[in-house]
């Protein structure tokens, strides 16, 4: 088979709901990729942020090979030895509460809109305040709370209860608060919203207007969580907690599990039946991500992200330096936008052709987001190919 055999089997069976590109992947191992035709490429957005630790990161494969010898999956009417142990594991290293397992970021953030509403039930309060360009997924409740144009049109009526505030302005987020009010929610770097880094300032007010008014402060780290900043969870840059918290991409490094965190202070608002999900944490996954948690422990990969994180922003902002079409560089860790003041697509293209994946966002944001097990020489590796693409771009304006 050929990638042109494969195209024409999407043609004929697969609903047209993502902007293809003629690249058919067939194997990874860490920082690589190929593709069916044996062509390797530098993976930087692996899997759309879901590759944490990279492509088939071993001690996830073993993990996964053991667990699929000894059951798969179990009803959660029925204790799970994995899913007790990973929110426990997952409770250790954010905040004192209890965990909500789910299968992707969407379905995590449901859960959390569903928490909020519950929680304020009795008070009459239901409304939720996110963030413009913000990103949570594509449920019905999930699309509403992301509210760009893009993602909403054509699918209304939408859900009731969400307003949109501007990151980093405290004022419009208060000027939107009222009796209904029940949560405010976003993400700490906002990632297709164009890696936007919420400030600390800002994030510490929010914490207190939602401490006075009772309140739940919302953290979707479904692409921040998972030491992708250089924390295990972003939060954690700013010295404050969240009341709830939702995890998916690189929770499994692979693997399709999401997961709702919850604070002690609020835990106690779902009671048996009241939220459930079929596939929800079941032994094969959680296995997974409790691997995922050992290998960024053993491997000092929180480090490795913050070092090659710096090492990235270096490379970088050379390259800001040499072409005026680079307005600026940002984000933590290992989860870095280099905006642009022409559009990021065709230099994106020019990578993948020279062998370096990459993502554009946002029409100019280019987002680079290498696994945290990525090394220097990798990095240098390529930088070397977006730089000989962005000269190619840069003679072409
Ligand atoms: C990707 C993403 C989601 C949606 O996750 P899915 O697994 O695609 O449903 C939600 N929130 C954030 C911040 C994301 O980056």
């Amino acid at each position: 088979m050929k990638t042109s055999d494969i195209q024409k089997l999407y043609e004929a069976y697969i609903l047209p709901t993502y902007t293809t590109v003629p690249l058919c992947l067939v194997k990874g191992k860490g920082v690589k990729v190929w593709d069916i035709e044996g062509k390797e490429y530098l993976d930087f957005f692996p899997g759309w942020a879901v590759s944490g630790l990279g492509h088939c990161h071993p001690k996830v494969v073993t993990a996964i090979k053991e667990q699929s010898q000894k059951i798969l999956h179990i009803s959660n009417n029925f204790l799970n030895v994995t899913q007790a142990r990973l929110a426990e594991r997952i409770i250790k290293e954010s905040f004192p509460g209890k965990v909500f397992f789910c299968n992707s970021g969407a379905e995590a953030v449901e859960g959390a809109i569903k928490f909020a509403r519950k929680f304020g039930h009795e008070s009459g309060r239901y409304e939720i305040v996110t963030m413009k360009n913000a990103f949570h997924g594509r449920t019905l409740a999930a699309i509403t709370a992301t509210g760009q144009k893009k993602y909403l049109e054509g699918f209304e009526p939408l859900p009731e209860g969400f307003k949109q505030a501007e990151m980093n302005d405290l004022e419009s987020v208060t000027k939107l608060i009222g009796p209904k009010t029940i949560a405010i929610m976003l993400e700490p770097i906002q990632g297709e919203g164009g890696i936007n880094v919420a400030s600390g300032d800002f994030v510490k007010e929010l914490r207190k207007i939602c401490d006075q008014k009772n309140m739940l402060l919302i953290f979707d780290e479904v692409q921040s969580g998972m030491g992708r900043t250089g924390k295990m969870f972003a939060f954690q840059h700013y010295g404050i907690q969240p009341d709830l918290m939702t995890l998916a991409k690189s929770l499994g490094s692979g693997v399709p599990i999401g997961a709702l965190v919850v604070s002690n202070k609020v835990k106690n608002v779902l009671t048996p039946g009241t939220h459930a999900s079929t596939f929800g944490g079941n032994p094969l996954v959680t296995r997974a991500a409790l691997a995922v948690f050992d290998a960024i422990k053993n491997e000092k990969l929180l480090k490795n992200t913050q070092d090659m994180g710096d090492y990235l922003s270096r490379h970088l902002e050379r390259l800001r330096h040499k072409f005026s079409f680079i307005k600026e560089v940002r984000g933590w860790g290992l989860m870095k936008g280099v905006e642009l003041a022409i559009p990021g697509k065709p230099i994106v293209d020019e990578c993948r052709a020279s062998g370096l994946l990459i993502n554009c966002t946002q029409d100019r944001v280019l987002r680079i987001m290498p696994p945290m097990t990525v090394k220097k020489k990798q990095i240098d590796h390529a930088m070397g190919i977006l730089e000989h693409a962005m000269e190619k771009i840069a003679n072409t304006i």
